[in-house]
């Protein structure tokens, strides 16, 4: 049982808009979100857009779709951190008062040097505090015409420790921390320093974000702490791995979720997948957004790196397909099978037809080259014609023919009357059944014939009859 946290639980996700929506940055808005709903908090949808090189609208455009497409809506947001520059600077502002950050007039060469002279005596690379104020040191003249960077004055001594919920306790020495540029000559605020104003504005109580980051959090940790900031719990998920064990990468398949629509896969299987991908509940493999939210808490998270495996995804797609309503199914199969030139005309509706194949399929796209069976007219290869609708078979199709024009149009009795007129003729279903699929649809493998010939319905049945016998 996870106890609620004292203060109302407020999780954020803070996508670069650098590229697509990634499996695991999905992975982490899931397990943000449905800790916010799991307490009845809120999700913060934040976009971290001040690396203008590399953020594009398109890229914030394709994490909006993704979302949308897993469902998982916030409840403020989006925030973008090109629009709240003025805030940035203003804290800036503030920890100058206070003495948190200062100026540093050192060029860039400057600092270049004095990391080669500590990479030489063996010591970590770092700046030397030249402009640190400390008390009684008297600081060295302004070089003229020179625009100063804003350092963040990182305390010298003692130790960062947090607990995260994912990995356990971490301690990092402040000895390993240099003094943070938080401002660039320009005056733009930088990476770490907008996180954490952004973190501490938004009231976020809980951090859940991937563990390339771990190496943040301590700084992060020491602005808050600065700025008098109240300080989030922290998580930090273990990368997705491909199947191989290396870095998730194109070669082990789609890395981009909305990939995935694409290829007809359902936004419940996907949550579903992910969901468990990083996080457990006893032996529970398949559930509901609905039941991973009622579930989900920060005490069953992997600590170890996850494995993608597309079998599992596949065969989770293949439940949530049987589960989904028909015509949800025949929406999304439609453009498929318009694409490929199926003729609707007269045809079999096409949720009744997916009812009847969605138990064998993994995929939408795969449903819907299963469907095409229905929608378009047979043309049985000779050979295999002249294989089946044998002489021996074609008295008992014809008989059949007949009994179709009155039996009652149900799989059941439509199997029964199969029945008789095998054992009428003295055949085995194979006999009647192969060279059935063939006239009826053109091929060899379908779904089970009594099931097919009532989907069809009894006029294209004997249409397509009439024209061999
Ligand atoms: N913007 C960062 C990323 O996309 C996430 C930062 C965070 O969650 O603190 O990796």
């Amino acid at each position: 049982m996870t106890t609620a946290p004292a203060t109302p639980v407020r999780t954020r996700f803070a996508p670069s808009p650098t590229g697509f929506l990634h499996l695991g940055g999905a992975r982490t808005a899931l397990y943000s979100w449905a800790f916010a709903r799991h307490f009845g908090g809120t999700f913060v949808l934040r976009i971290e857009d001040t690396d203008l090189e590399r953020s594009t609208p398109e890229a914030v455009q394709a994490i909006l779709d993704g979302m949308k497409w897993l469902g998982l809506d916030h409840d403020e947001g989006p925030f973008y951190q090109m629009q709240r520059m003025d805030r940035y600077r203003e804290v800036v502002a503030q920890m100058l008062k206070e003495g948190t950050a200062y100026h540093c007039y050192s060029s860039p060469e400057e600092v270049e040097a004095m990391r080669e002279r500590m990479r030489a005596a063996g010591e970590k690379p770092r700046y030397d505090g030249t402009w640190r104020p400390e008390e009684g040191k008297t600081l060295p003249p302004v070089p003229a015409g020179r625009k100063p960077v804003v350092r963040f004055r990182n305390p010298l001594d003692g130790d960062v420790t947090w607990h995260d919920v994912v990995k356990g306790e971490i301690t990092i020495s402040n000895k390993e921390l240099d003094d943070l540029v938080i401002a660039r000559p320009d005056g733009t605020p930088t990476y770490n320093f907008c996180v954490a104003v952004d973190d501490w504005d938004m009231r976020i109580t809980h951090v859940l974000r991937g563990d390339d980051h771990v190496n943040n959090t301590p700084r992060q940790i020491n602005i808050l702490r600065a700025i008098g900031a109240p300080l989030p719990q922290y998580g930090h998920l273990p990368m997705i791995l491909g199947s191989d064990g290396q870095k998730l990468s194109k070669r082990h398949g789609a890395v981009s979720v909305m990939e995935y629509p694409a290829q007809g896969y359902l936004p419940e299987a996907m949550l579903n997948y992910l969901a468990r991908l990083g996080w457990s509940h006893g032996d529970d493999e398949v559930f509901s957004m609905a039941q991973f939210c009622e579930w989900f808490n920060l005490e069953h998270l992997t600590a170890s790196a996850a494995q993608f495996n597309n079998e599992k995804l596949a065969w989770l797609n293949n439940y949530w397909i049987k589960q989904a309503d028909n015509n949800r199914l025949a929406g999304l199969a439609k453009p498929k099978l318009e694409a490929d030139g199926a003729d609707f005309n007269g045809a079999p509706e096409l949720p009744v037809v997916l009812a009847l194949l969605k138990e064998r399929t993994n995929t939408i796209n795969e449903l819907a080259d299963a469907a095409m069976l229905f929608y378009r007219q047979p043309q049985p290869d000779a050979a295999l014609m002249a294989q089946h609708f044998t002489d021996a078979v074609k008295p008992a199709l014809a008989a059949f023919a007949e009994r179709i024009k009155t039996v009652e149009w149900s799989k059941e009795a439509i199997a029964a009357m199969i029945k008789e007129v095998l054992a009428a003729h003295g055949l085995k279903m194979p006999q009647i059944a192969m060279p059935l699929r063939l006239i009826i649809t053109g091929q060899l493998q379908t779904p089970a014939i009594d099931a097919v010939l009532q989907v069809f319905g009894r006029d294209t049945v004997s249409a397509r009859l009439a024209k061999y016998l």
